[in-house]
This record gives C-alpha cells, sequence and structure tokens, in this order.
C-alpha cells in the first residue's frame, strides 16, 4: 500500500538490449527476489531478449520460471545429493552444476542423463573443484552418462581485474579436456570478455549477468511510497509502538514500507562518518535525539524514522520548517533492489 519500483521501460529496455549484444551468450541471472522485479517477470523478459538460457539460484526457484521462458535453465548452486528432485518434465531443460567429486557419480545414479557444468573453484573460495578433481571429474563424466555442458569461473567482484586468475584457471580447463565446452564466467566486464575471446578464439564463454544487466542503468528505474497519514506533534508529545516523545515539534509522517519490504533502519547511503555525527550533534537535530537515518527522501533531504519501521509501514519525522507532503503524495525511497520486495513493478 504501495511501495512501487516504477520502470521507464523505453529507456531499461534499450538498455537491456544493448548488454546483450555486448555480452554475446549471456545468461541472464534471476534468482531471488528477481532484482527488484520478481523472478517471473525477469523469465518474461529473457524470453523476449531472445536468449538460449537463464540461471536461477537454486532449485527451489524453477518452478516460479520455468513455465514463462522455455529455454534451458542452470542452476547456478551446486548440485547435491539432498537438493529437491527437479520435476521430470524439465530433465532436459535443467542444467546442473556439480562442483564435488562424489556428486559426479551420485547425480549420475540419480539422474541419468543429466546435463551438468562443473564448476572449477576459483579465489572467491565458496565452491568448486580443485585441479586435480576437474580432471578426474572430467574423466567420471566421460564414463558416466552425464552430459557435459561446460566449465563454470564464479570470480569476485573485482571489476577489471580478473585476468590473470582466469588465465591460470583455463590452463586447468585445457588440461581436463573441456575447453571444447562453454566456460560459464561470472563477474568479468565486456573489456575482459573481449580480450579472453581473442585469446582462446576457440572457447565459447557465457558471462551469467545479474546486476550489470537488470540494474546496469539506474537512471531507469525509481522507487516511491505513498504518504499514508500526516500529524502535526509538538515538542513532547507521545507516539509509536514505544511511546517515545517528539524530541522537537513537527510532522509525523505515516508512510508505506516496512520491515516486510525490506526497509532497514540502516540506510544505503549518507554520510556516517564520526565528523559528519558530531557535527549534528552540535546543531541539536533530530538524529542527536537518537532516531535513525531512513531511505526515504521528503523534499530532497533523507528523513529521520520516528521509531523502527513496522511491519509494513515507516513513522517518519519531518522537522518544523521543512515542507510536508499530503496523504497520498509519493515519496523517493532509496533501498536496495536485490533486499527489496515491492508491492507493484510499474513498467511505463
Ligand atoms: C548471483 C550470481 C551471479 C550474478 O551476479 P550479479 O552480480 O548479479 O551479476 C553470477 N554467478 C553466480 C555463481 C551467482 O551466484
Amino acid at each position: 500500500m504501495t511501495l512501487t519500483l516504477h520502470v521507464d521501460g523505453d529507456r531499461w529496455r534499450a538498455h537491456l538490449r544493448r548488454t546483450v549484444e555486448e555480452m554475446p551468450g549471456i545468461a541472464p541471472v534471476v534468482k531471488g527476489n528477481g532484482y527488484g522485479f520478481t523472478p517471473g517477470r525477469l523469465a518474461r523478459r529473457a524470453a523476449w531478449l531472445g536468449v538460449d538460457t537463464i540461471a536461477v539460484g537454486t532449485y527451489e526457484e524453477l518452478p516460479e520460471v520455468a513455465d514463462r521462458y522455455d529455454g534451458s535453465l542452470l542452476v547456478l548452486t551446486p548440485w547435491r545429493p539432498f537438493s529437491p528432485a527437479v520435476d521430470p518434465a524439465l530433465h532436459r531443460r535443467v542444467v546442473h552444476t556439480v562442483s564435488r567429486l562424489d556428486d559426479v557419480a551420485a547425480l549420475a545414479e540419480r539422474q541419468p542423463g543429466a546435463r551438468v557444468v562443473l564448476e572449477r573453484m576459483t579465489s572467491m573460495r565458496r565452491h568448486g573443484l580443485g585441479r586435480h578433481d576437474l580432471w578426474e571429474a572430467s574423466e567420471q563424466m566421460r564414463r558416466s552418462r552425464l552430459r557435459p555442458e561446460g566449465v563454470a569461473l564464479h570470480l569476485p567482484l573485482t571489476r577489471g581485474r580478473h585476468l590473470p586468475e582466469v588465465r591460470r584457471l583455463m590452463e586447468d580447463v585445457v588440461g581436463a579436456g573441456l575447453a571444447r565446452l562453454p566456460v560459464w564466467v561470472s563477474h568479468l566486464t565486456p573489456s575482459e570478455l573481449g580480450t579472453l575471446r581473442a585469446e582462446y578464439p576457440d572457447v565459447t564463454f557465457r558471462p551469467r549477468t545479474g546486476t550489470a544487466l537488470w540494474l546496469g542503468d539506474r537512471g531507469a528505474l525509481r522507487v516511491t511510497a505513498r504518504v499514508l497519514d500526516v500529524h502535526a506533534v509538538e515538542r513532547g508529545d507521545e507516539y509509536g509502538y514505544r511511546s517515545r516523545t517528539a524530541p522537537r515539534g513537527g510532522h509525523l509522517l505515516v508512510v508505506s514500507g516496512g520491515t516486510a519490504h525490506g526497509i532497514g533502519l540502516e540506510a544505503p547511503t549518507g554520510d556516517l562518518s564520526a565528523r559528519s555525527r558530531a557535527a549534528t550533534l552540535a546543531r541539536g537535530g533530530l538524529d542527536a535525539a537518537g532516531l535513525a537515518r531512513s531511505p526515504f527522501w521528503i523534499g530532497g533531504r533523507q528523513r529521520l524514522f520516528a521509531e523502527p519501521p513496522h511491519m509494513q509501514a515507516s513513522m517518519l519525522l519531518v522537522p518544523q520548517g521543512a515542507a510536508v507532503p499530503a496523504v497520498g503524495d509519493e515519496v523517493d525511497v532509496r533501498v536496495r533492489y536485490t533486499t527489496t520486495s515491492f508491492d507493484a513493478v510499474v513498467v511505463s
């Protein structure tokens, strides 16, 4: 009621098309909250983009995207014997990631003919096979009834500094006899991808990309909340679940957006240095009264929570003298898209 993600449709779609052109072979990632858009919406958008593969984070996410997109479905979380079984209707579309030697045989037994990407450990150290295990897994795959679909390299977020590591890992990929299959990579820039394609002309690099695709043009996105109520308060008036008293006169604003949407006490932006806090204290500002910054912006300024956010709404304190919006007005909100559930996504 209503935290809304507004999308400038023309601008967003133009950015998506440009990114797909810049990153040939891209597998859009549609996991989690779908980067704020919902996975289902992104799956349909991926179909519109004409890609042959999308990536989900977990097996649990498959049902939400499988009937909105009809290409291959790469699961990024490595398969484990305790992973939920895949609907047999999806067996031909799902590509599993395997990151431990033992799982090669276990998956072959569970789902003969399964499509598999072998994950090589990187400096991320999250999941992956070591050099020798990659070679061994490749040998086992040759003997098993699994369908090899390439090698995965999940690289850290160090933009533009991946090449030495990728070159080292490519030696292992070549050594394991896997270089004729695609190499699925994460977090390489278009220019790094270009360099690698020139250095390894026979290898197909396939970038698995979410943020740079869906959220790559922030100017196309805007988040707003509705003002649900406005109450004038005087210094000392009681309010809220915790019966605080207003440290100054002004207005209490009730706006849509609370903990259930992922609205938290910590705002993602703003100067929180000791120096700026000291300056605020000296001015006797509202945060000196123990009020925390909110992600809601009104009149060009980041406002303070009057108390911690509620489940679906938040109370803000707007000090005397500041412009007061009316009930029904929309105010700007700055949130992390990957941790926010919007009530509505409006694409123009
Ligand atoms: C989430 C994820 C990605 C996509 O990350 P972005 O930063 O959103 O592009 C790529 N690869 C793996 C293995 C992931 O888990």
